[in-house]
């Protein structure tokens, strides 16, 4: 019996070209994605996000996701 060859599994595409933004205005500062960001990616000063560095962003989505529930601050670029 032939063994069954495994169809390899592509990884995800990327979905955005651009990392998500983050608005000051809504940002309740609670760093959560910031605590999730797998990347690092999230720049903090003082407590504070002041920035995202896009060429370690993975565009991941990680960081919507987990500011979605609250305060709506952190969403795409074409969203
Ligand atoms: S998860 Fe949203 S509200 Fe919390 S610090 Fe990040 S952008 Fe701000
Ligand atoms: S999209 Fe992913 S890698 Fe980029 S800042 Fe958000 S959590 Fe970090």
């Amino acid at each position: 019996m032939a063994d069954e060859q495994s169809t390899p599994v592509a990884p995800a595409e990327r979905q955005h070209n651009e990392p998500p933004i983050h608005d000051p205005e809504l940002c309740g500062g609670c760093l959560m994605c910031w605590v999730y960001c797998p990347e690092d990616a999230i720049i903090v000063e003082r407590g504070k996000i002041v920035g995202i560095d896009a060429s370690a962003c993975a565009r991941c989505g990680q960081c919507v996701l987990v500011c979605q529930p609250t305060r709506h601050a952190r969403h795409w670029p074409d969203s």
